[in-house]
């Protein structure tokens, strides 16, 4: 992919917008962009640089991503509303092409790396709860202020909040940036010594070193300070699919595991998608295991398994609602039950959550009672974000804002 209209090759300290940001690390990469860890030089703190493929049709929604992400950023002065903050873009020109970066507020590691931290055992209720206000807080903000729908909520696409401020606080963060392409490098870097060997070596031990230190800046380390009884926050990231409830392009919207019954139906859709990606992101994070798992098999499709492992948990979806969109005629017959998959075994959440995790009675049961209403079949009758955020299942504690 590092071709013509493709990612643009990054190495450690390469500078962009004219030297202000230097380049120190990648941090990751979706299928429209690289984004790495840069260092803005004018104000003396890191940020994340995500830049975009060059090809025409993701230069198209880099523009898209800046508007919707410069319409949040406008709507919420004080950055308090949970989704990462656009500081600034630009262009880059490479021998690759063009590419749009977008410079944003540098955050933690993502929810899935939390999750896989704690090899897949959930990361505890109390935990999940502070993680669950501030995406409720996030979503009611794009939502009901906004009009955005995001239609990518899934555990990459929130990220912790580092309380550590690495520009203030070099040492405890164990970082101190990069100002200029180190001498050696092995990637592309000039090596001017005769001793050519000794000096690659020096640098891959030196990186190494480095590298090993700053993977535990951000999340793990915010992760073990939760143990101590400080708050986990987290802010949403990734609106590069995020659309207006008022205009929409897409049909099939959402990475599968949290896609909705509407959009597998071809029934329309609307905020509640994101309500419904949410309910399962939240079981994941008290889990340690993904809600839905579908999959094609002997004589059905991905989205028909789909369609049974959500009736299996919630009890059959009603005939009225099976039969409501433009792809029914896929997956129901004209009673209203599955063609191919006749046989369902129903395991009611609570019971899931009290047999299969172990969890004590109780919290199955008050956690099961925030999870149903929002995963149900009728998208009109899932509880907005502002609803959720006053479910006593979230107690009364705010999230601390800032
Ligand atoms: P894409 O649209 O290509 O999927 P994302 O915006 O989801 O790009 O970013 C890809 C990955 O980069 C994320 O999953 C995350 O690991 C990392 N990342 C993105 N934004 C930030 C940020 N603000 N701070 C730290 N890491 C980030
Ligand atoms: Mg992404």
């Amino acid at each position: 992919s590092y071709r013509k209209g493709g990612y643009h090759a990054v190495r450690v300290g390469d500078a962009f917008a004219g030297g202000r940001y230097v380049a120190q690390r990648k941090l990751g990469w979706g299928h429209f962009s690289t984004v790495w860890l840069a260092y803005d030089t004018h104000r003396s703190r890191f940020v994340a640089l995500k830049i975009q493929k060059s090809a025409k049709e993701f230069a198209q929604a880099a523009l898209h991503e800046i508007e919707i992400l410069s319409a949040i950023a406008e709507g919420d002065p004080s950055n308090s509303k949970c989704i990462a903050r656009l500081l600034n873009h630009f262009k880059h020109a490479g021998p690759n092409g063009q590419h749009l970066c977008l410079v944003v507020e540098f955050l933690g590691d993502s929810l899935l790396r939390l999750i896989r931290y704690n090899r897949n055992k959930g990361i505890g209720l109390k935990r999940v709860k502070d993680i669950c206000r501030s995406v409720l807080v996030g979503l009611d903000y794009i939502h009901s202020e906004l009009g955005i729908i995001h239609t990518d909520l899934k555990p990459e696409n929130v990220l912790l909040v580092s309380t550590i401020d690495p520009a203030k606080d070099p040492v405890r963060s164990g970082f101190t940036p990069i100002l200029e392409r180190p001498e050696g490098s092995l990637n592309g870097g000039t090596v001017i010594n005769i001793n050519e060997k000794k000096l690659k070596l020096k640098a891959m031990r030196a990186a190494a070193k480095i590298s090993q230190r700053r993977e535990s800046m951000g999340g793990v380390i915010e992760f073990e300070r939760s143990l101590e009884g400080i708050d986990l926050r987290c802010k949403i990231v990734d609106f590069g699919n995020a659309c207006w409830g008022d205009r929409q392009f897409a049909t099939e919207i959402q990475t599968r595991q949290y896609r909705a019954p509407e959009v597998i139906l071809g029934a329309g859709y609307s905020f509640s998608v994101d309500m419904w990606s949410f309910a399962c992101v939240a079981f994941e994070l008290a889990t340690g295991d993904v809600l839905f798992t579908p999959n094609h098999g002997q004589g059905f499709s991905e989205d028909e398994d789909h369609l049974a492992q959500m009736m299996e948990l919630l009890g059959k979806m009603s005939r009225k609602i099976a039969i409501s969109g433009t792809r029914s005629k896929d997956f129901f017959d004209r009673y209203g039950d599955l063609k191919r998959i006749r046989r369902l075994k129903f395991w009611p959440l609570d019971r899931l959550l009290a047999d299969k995790y172990k969890f004590p009675e109780p919290d199955a049961r008050e956690f099961a009672d925030f999870l149903r209403p929002l995963l149900d079949f009728a998208p009109e009758k899932r509880p907005t974000a502002a609803e959720c955020l006053k479910h006593p299942w979230l107690g009364n504690s705010k999230v601390a804002s800032k």
